[in-house]
């Protein structure tokens, strides 16, 4: 599963965020982060179940009630016991109502609990007795299962169903064995209305007249997977057809969108080959449809040979050479998981990174292969830094079981997970790894796995004994933290390099023995020198018959860790020009990044942002010169920004001007950028910008753009945001028009984020806001809690109450709503908490000239897409009625 939102805003800086990343970034917002904590709580069973029986193949026909929005099922379970004597067979089931079971035929007896239906066999059976269990019942699935429907609102919306299994959702709308370590076929029998088009596993064996405006479509998946990978979807679709190796390869968009499938999906059929290729076995399954949802719960869902992804990756035709790698992130990723989580599945939750590390590496090979080794190695060296800053996450092995109070879909299991096994791959080297890769597939092919299986499958392939690098890596918890510095002794004409590893050595966390390269660079050249660090500090020394220019520490920056080399300015100056490997003059961005004031720092990291080779590096050397902020460096963005027509980086240079506050020349920039730009992405990025900076026109030139036409509202949500940023009340009224019902949803979000900040005491605003919790769509009722709370006008807690109250409220948002409430309570008693708990805070804004607000209103701004990313993940159909 990819816990993605792909943001149509410009704060993020990389296409997408997964849950779970990103935490504790942001320190200032350090109760907004605790706020978030509790919705990521699963409670999924973290061992695999022991079983009673096997459950071999499930023949499920379903029919939907769209006025109540209810599912009609009859699902015949055939299973093969594995115990002698039983006499009961128990499937999870939640909220289903159990009209009939028949055992063989026979009507049997059933008792339901509020998990499981308990049927009983005729008399105790026999170890390998096969029988067939036919189930027929109702449900209106809260979860699972979720209608997206036209409304009076939305008259146009195409009409859709769609399922999400994973982790534990598919037993809300189908009883069955619901946990990984069972594996099935399956025969899903769908009956919709006739102009629908259908999508589930496998293969499509007929459709047939059903009469009375129905069509029945069957569908059969002959390779067998697990029942979190089951998937239907339903609706009105449009198909797009295509093919790898005479294998069917299917895109289904909304009706509305079909001009979007070949523009964001049409290379996979390429990653198709090259995943097949590089792995050494074939993409196993009999076809491969991507279906895109509207309201997806998550970034894509890799269900076996129909993968779910959100609607919001069909992004807008006329937007998507602006973003450089589009949505291949998204697309490998769950294409990986074809092969590492549906041909091999993880036997428990606690083995998740089998799945999930995997599908994240897989995103890593195909950048690399498709877009080049910089870019490969900018996704990693990101990833590095970006799970190095998720403080929450160190303490935690890869593999664990203890995900009570956190989703084990975490950091870990995706982005260490996937570095893992890039360092793996470049320990192991080129053909040892993938060949283990290969050997891992053809041994486990169609089978559960646990982490001990790859080992071994590495172990027989390559005789190397990888144990104390899984013990470290994957069962210890955390990574190194070096202290590097060096010394040249002229009269030895030798480096002293001394290395201390300062991580904190306790629990989980333990002393780290890494092999890593250290370039040392002096008139002659450079010259590589393998060492492996085993010790708490320890001093390595290296011939050099000049003193060093460069002393490189860990090359091309292969381990993941943290290091904090003590270096001279000119050095990190000569490593950001002459270093070989992208990741080495990253490093140096972002330590000149630090230097503020130093103008040849400036001056460097200016040249890099306009001649590196890198298009990673040149981001990065943007972000530097905006964290080191004063008039060299501004001077260099805008130098950067008049000559570069790369729409991902102008609008990093963007962003990174919005930096500078009492800067006229930025200020006038910007404008102009904000108003006409031949980049949406930087004109979108600029009208955030300008609301930030509150610059002289800012006011007009956002409310013009509100009024402008752009693909999919794409500047009129930025200039929405800026709005809110600005804090002038004129906007109130524009704001209160675009968060109503009718409007786009995403200018809805953007809309009702803004006006929280303004006209706090407004009661108007306050009612207006409370009524939107009432909604049924989902991303409508997490705007207005948090709007509240960001409003801080206790008059709005008994409406908050009553939301908590209402017995169709999912258990994710209850977390939500309470941590507001508390809020609110606590800002209304003297001296009281100041700001929003997780939306703008307006308290810090007396401070105009204090650059923390500029970083703080961008915090807000990336918490509130991550804020989105978890909307993403609840379930929008908590409820029964309503206006979709
Ligand atoms: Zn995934």
């Amino acid at each position: 599963m990819e816990l993605n939102f792909i943001s149509t805003g410009e704060s993020m800086t990389k296409r997408t965020k997964r849950i779970g990343s990103r935490c504790l970034r942001f320190g200032g917002l350090l109760s907004f982060v605790l706020v978030l904590s509790p919705l990521l709580l699963h409670g999924d069973e973290p061992y695999a179940r022991s079983r009673n029986y096997d459950l071999q193949h499930s023949r499920i026909a379903l029919r939907f009630d769209l006025q109540d929005k209810k599912v009609i099922g009859d699902v015949t379970h055939t299973v093969s016991l594995l115990r002698e004597g039983l006499d009961e067979l128990s499937f999870d089931s939640v909220g289903l109502q159990i009209e009939n079971v028949r055992v063989n035929k026979s009507e049997a007896k059933f008792e339901t609990t509020d998990k499981a239906l308990i049927v009983r066999l005729p008399k105790a059976g026999k170890l390998g007795e096969k029988y067939d269990v036919e189930i027929r019942y109702e449900a209106k699935p809260t979860k699972g299962l979720y209608f997206i429907l036209p409304d009076k609102d939305y008259p146009k919306r195409p009409a859709q169903i769609w399922t999400q299994g994973e982790s534990e959702d598919t037993r809300y709308y189908l009883p069955t064995y619901d946990y990984p370590n069972d594996r099935l076929t399956t025969e899903t029998i769908l009956t919709v209305p006739s102009d629908w088009l259908t999508v589930s596993n496998g293969k499509l064996i007929n459709t047939t007249d059903a009469g009375g405006g129905m069509k029945t479509w069957t569908w059969r998946e002959s390779l067998p997977s697990s029942t979190y990978l089951f998937s239907v979807v339903a609706g009105e679709f449009v198909e797009w057809k295509d093919s790898w190796r005479n294998v069917p390869v299917t895109y289904y968009a909304p009706k509305d969108r079909a001009d979007r499938l070949a523009a964001n999906y049409n290379r996979t059929p390429a990653m198709i080959e090259f995943f097949s290729k590089k792995l050494g076995v074939d993409y196993p399954w009999e076809k491969y449809a991507q279906s895109m949802v509207d309201d997806f719960v998550a970034g894509g869902m890799e269900n076996s040979s129909a993968t779910t992804n959100t609607a919001s990756s069909l992004r807008h035709p006329r937007l998507v050479p602006e973003y450089p790698h589009d949505e291949d992130g998204l697309i490998s990723h769950e294409l990986g998981h074809q092969w590492f989580g549906d041909l091999l599945t993880t036997k428990d939750w606690g083995n998740i990174w089998l799945n999930e590390g995997f599908a994240t590496f897989m995103e890593f090979m195909w950048t690399e292969s498709h877009y080049g080794k910089d870019e490969g190695d900018y996704e990693r060296w990101d990833s590095m830094r970006e799970w190095s800053l998720q403080h929450n996450l160190y303490a935690k092995p890869i593999v664990r079981r203890d995900f009570d109070d956190s989703s084990e879909f975490d950091g870990n299991a995706y982005g260490k997970g996937a570095l893992v096994l890039s360092m793996l791959r470049r320990q192991l080297g080129e053909q040892g790894f993938y060949a283990s890769l290969k050997h891992y597939l053809e041994v486990n092919r169609g089978k559960n796995v646990v982490t001990a299986d790859l080992t071994r499958a590495i172990e027989e392939t390559t005789h190397t004994n990888v144990d104390r690098f899984f013990d470290q890596w994957v069962y210890g918890a955390g990574a190194p933290q070096f202290e590097i510095a060096y010394q040249y002794d002229a009269d030895r004409k030798q480096v002293a390099l001394h290395v201390k590893q300062l991580q904190k050595i306790e629990e989980r966390v333990g002393l780290f023995t890494v092999p890593v390269e250290v370039e040392i660079t002096n008139t002659t050249g450079p010259k590589l020198y393998p060492i492996t660090v085993a010790k708490p500090d320890e001093t390595f020394t290296f011939p050099s018959a000049s003193a060093p220019q460069l002393v490189i520490f860990d090359k091309g920056s292969q381990v993941l860790k943290s290091a904090d080399f003590k270096k001279e300015s000119r050095e990190w100056i000569y490593q950001l020009k002459n270093a070989g490997e992208l990741a080495d003059r990253a490093d140096a961005a972002v330590a000149l990044g630090k230097l503020k004031g130093n103008d040849e720092a400036a001056a460097a990291l200016g040249e890099a942002l306009r001649n590196d080779k890198g298009r990673g590096l040149r981001v990065e050397a943007a972000k530097a010169l905006g964290e080191m902020g004063g008039p060299a460096a501004a001077k260099e963005l805008l130098n950067a920004l008049a000559s570069t027509e790369e729409a991902s980086l102008k609008s990093a240079i963007v962003q990174a001007l919005a930096a500078f506050k009492d800067n006229a020349e930025v200020a006038a920039k910007l404008e102009t950028v904000a108003g006409k730009d031949g980049s949406y992405r930087a004109q979108a990025a600029a009208l955030q910008a300008i609301g930030r900076l509150k610059s002289a026109r800012a006011y007009d030139i956002l409310v013009a753009a509100v009024d402008g036409d752009s693909p999919d509202g794409f500047l009129r949500n930025a200039a929405l945001r800026g709005l809110g940023s600005l804090g002038d009340d004129k906007a109130a009224p524009l704001l209160r028009e675009w968060t109503m019902p009718g409007k786009e949803f995403s200018s809805r979000e953007a809309a009702i984020a803004s006006l929280a900040r303004l006209k706090k005491d407004d009661k108007e605003i306050t009612q207006l806001f409370a009524g939107y919790l009432k909604e049924p769509h989902f991303p409508i009722r997490t705007s207005a809690i948090f709007a509240l709370g960001t409003r801080g006008d206790a008059s709005a807690i008994p409406a908050l109450e009553a939301a908590l109250n209402r017995d169709d409220l999912s258990i994710e948002m209850a977390p939500m709503i309470k941590s507001q409430i508390e809020h609110l309570k606590n800002s209304s008693a003297p001296g009281g908490a100041h700001g929003g708990a997780g939306s703008g805070s307006a308290s810090s804004e007396k401070n105009p000239g204090d650059q923390r607000l500029v970083h703080l209103e961008q915090l807000v701004q990336e918490m509130n897409d991550r804020l989105k990313a978890i909307e993403g993940r609840l379930p929008p159909a908590a409820k029964p009625q309503g206006l979709r």
